[in-house]
């Protein structure tokens, strides 16, 4: 979607010249009389996002944290069958890990966690799909039910890959026209959070785009079943590759997996926050 990018882009320029507009607003009516910048809590790259305690206020995000702790030992419970959209799939899957075992349940929590502290910060209500690492499922249906269910204005999932041990780089999933049609309300929506959560986070944790998988970062699927239920704009992160050894040191620091949260809030931010073309 050639056409569509472009525009998307032009929204994001406008975006900065408006929030660069806003910040200098800031300063010349700021009552510090120190001369420094506002604080903001987000800059991806050189872009300064409405990252202020209020920029979110009134908005909904659903982060959900792939997998869970309890997975591998719930195998039955995990490997039934469920509604994927006009498709079954498991409920659940046991997930990725690296080679030293850091599993990928644990890192895709961690993440949503931090993510949800900044996204609160911004004033926005976030709800989580797991709430500990211990636990089973929940199935995918349920994943996207909860999203639909309180009307998100954004949805991300949040993984981290298991691919082959010399792939690198990240990616953004977004939905194509699921088995039963019944996605296709959110198509364009998700379609440009994937594009802001791409640029988020591609700025703030410095990861490539994959080199094994996806196109450019991005690719589109119509094979999962949390996207081919959601009602609400929704992606896929997948933040690494946990299989790969550069990819694997990054996700086990807890420095990274922070900037990696800050990736998912900014791109969440720009995507609620940018002027439509
Ligand atoms: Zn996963």
């Amino acid at each position: 979607m050639p056409s569509q990018s472009r525009a998307f882009a032009m929204a994001f320029a406008a975006a900065v010249l408006l929030l660069v507009g806003f910040a200098a607003r800031g300063v010349s009516s700021g009552s510090s009389g120190s001369g420094a910048l506002p604080r903001t809590d987000a800059a991806v790259g050189g872009m300064s996002l409405p990252a202020g305690q209020d920029s979110l206020r009134g908005r909904t995000i659903l982060l959900d944290p792939g997998h869970n702790g309890g997975n591998a030992a719930a195998a039955a419970a995990i490997s039934r069958k469920v509604d994927a959209g006009g498709m079954e799939k498991e409920c659940d899957t046991v997930g990725a890990e690296t080679d030293d075992g850091y599993p990928e349940h644990a890192f895709t929590y961690d993440v949503a966690v931090r993510a949800a502290a900044l996204l609160r910060g911004r004033g926005a209500m976030v709800v989580l799909t797991r709430t500990d690492d211990s636990g089973v499922g929940p199935c995918i249906n349920e994943r996207a039910r909860i999203g639909n269910d309180v009307h998100a204005d954004a949805a991300v999932s949040v993984h981290a890959d298991g691919g082959p041990p010399s792939g690198s780089g990240f990616h953004v999933i977004a939905p194509s026209l699921g088995p039963d049609g019944a996605n296709a309300v959110i198509l364009a929506p998700s379609a440009r959070l994937a594009e802001a959560l791409r640029m988020g986070f591609e700025r703030d944790t410095g990861e490539p785009r994959a080199d094994y998988v996806a196109d450019a970062g991005l690719s589109f699927r119509a094979d999962l079943g949390g996207l081919n239920l959601s009602r609400v704009p929704k992606v896929f992160l997948e933040c690494a590759n946990m299989r790969n050894p550069a990819d694997a040191t990054r996700v086990s620091d807890a420095t990274w997996r922070q900037h990696a949260a800050q990736g998912v809030a900014d791109g969440v931010t720009l995507f609620l926050t940018a002027p439509r073309s």
